[in-house]
């Protein structure tokens, strides 16, 4: 195990980075880049158990967990030293804020990877899913298809993510996978951790770095993230749960009693629970239609 200790006025932050076997492909796993998404840093934890107990068959594979350890010491998503959001800053700046620097050293430490699998959490209500920018790369694609959860969704292409930069800047095959959280603060989904794991174990065996044949179906392809809002504030009670189809103007729930339309046909990926939405903030369900 090596440890990468980043320093910033007088402060410091270790990250630790475990790597198992050697040569190529070089398969790279982080989490934890958002302090409180616990179930990816439960994943990445997992697969360092993995390899350290059945080394690679092919290749090299290396996983830094727990990439941002001040904000999970905070349990919050930004690093508590500069407030920056380490998933918008990456190349990131070895003489920047603490953020910056942390980013740099991930980014150094995954230069040589093929491909970078980022895992992070999407929150208690949703459903699992792979983000991507499949559609600018035939490697990303590739490797998506290859990690057999059930929903791979196309991303916004937000620059300054690690896995955006990583495809865009050094031409890696790299991509997020979202995981829902645990019920509260530092709760781990464990099933969901589980149905990561044996997904990306089925990646890892589909290119020859652990032995055995695949066992799961590749993912559905999906365009971007959509929401729908609720027209105003109000108690919303849903009538549709995670994982169902909607057709257009299908009631979805409702605000003090009046009914609330899906704006289109969709796959529901995550509901508000039966809640007092507040002014500004009437997100009430996101959702996903087949790739154009
Ligand atoms: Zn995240």
């Amino acid at each position: 195990m090596k440890e990468i200790t980043v320093t910033e006025c007088g402060v410091s932050a270790t990250i630790e980075r475990h790597t198992f076997g050697s040569g190529s492909p070089h398969i790279f796993f982080t989490g934890g880049v958002h302090g409180n998404e616990v179930t990816g840093i439960w994943v990445a934890r997992r697969l360092a158990d993995f390899f350290a107990a059945n080394p690679p068959v092919k290749g090299t594979v290396s996983v830094m967990p727990q990439v941002n350890p001040a904000a999970a010491r905070c349990m919050q998503r930004r690093n508590p030293f500069d407030g920056s959001d380490l998933n918008r800053i990456f190349p990131g700046d070895p003489d920047g804020t603490m953020g910056q620097r942390l980013a740099d050293a991930v980014w150094c430490e995954t230069a040589d990877a093929d491909i970078l699998v980022d895992l992070h959490c999407c929150g208690q209500h949703g459903l699992p899913y792979i983000l991507s920018i499949y559609g600018e790369s035939r490697e990303v694609r590739e490797l998506v298809r290859q990690i057999t959860l059930p929903t791979a969704i196309h991303s916004e292409g937000t620059s300054g993510q690690l896995f955006t930069e990583a495809v865009r800047r050094r031409r890696q095959a790299a991509c997020i996978i979202e995981l829902p959280s645990g019920v509260c603060g530092g709760a781990v989904n464990v099933q969901v951790g589980e149905q990561c794991l044996a997904a990306l174990l089925d990646m890892l065996r589909a290119r020859g770095v652990v032995s055995g044949a695949v066992e799961g179906d590749e993912p559905a392809f999906y365009g971007r993230l959509l929401d729908a809002e609720a027209p105003r504030a109000g108690l919303w009670s849903p009538a549709v749960r995670k994982g169902e189809s909607v057709s257009a103007g299908q009631v979805i729930g409702t605000v003090d009693g009046e009914p609330v339309a899906a704006p289109a046909e969709g796959f529901v990926m995550s509901v508000m629970p039966c809640a007092y939405l507040m002014p500004g903030d009437t997100w009430v369900m996101t959702y996903i239609q087949p790739e154009a």
